[in-house]
């Protein structure tokens, strides 16, 4: 069965790392992205954010990660780079 239905009609997006409901983000004004908000995946044990720090740290010698991040308007997922656990987070949507 084949359901005619938008990204934008889904009151929830999940990662598809973890499983886990998405947090709606507010994009900041300097971003260059066409969007007023995302959906990131904020949760501190998802796979996509824990093996990111590893990966970072090989390629890049930083101490960074990045988080699973979705564009509501497009359905295009892309990863957010994140500095720390608590990075971003001010931004998250209630
Ligand atoms: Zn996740």
């Amino acid at each position: 069965m084949e359901e005619k239905a938008t990204v934008e009609d889904m009151a929830i997006f999940v990662c598809p790392h973890c499983g886990k409901e998405m947090d709606k983000w507010t994009i900041p004004a300097a971003s260059s992205w066409d969007a007023e908000f995302h959906y990131v995946c904020f949760n501190d044990e998802c796979v996509y954010f824990v093996t990111g720090w590893q990966w970072m740290r090989e390629k890049y010698q930083a101490n960074a990660s990045y988080r699973h991040c979705v564009d509501p308007a497009t359905g295009c997922s892309r990863p957010l780079p994140v500095w720390s656990a608590d990075a971003l987070k001010d931004q998250i949507i209630k």
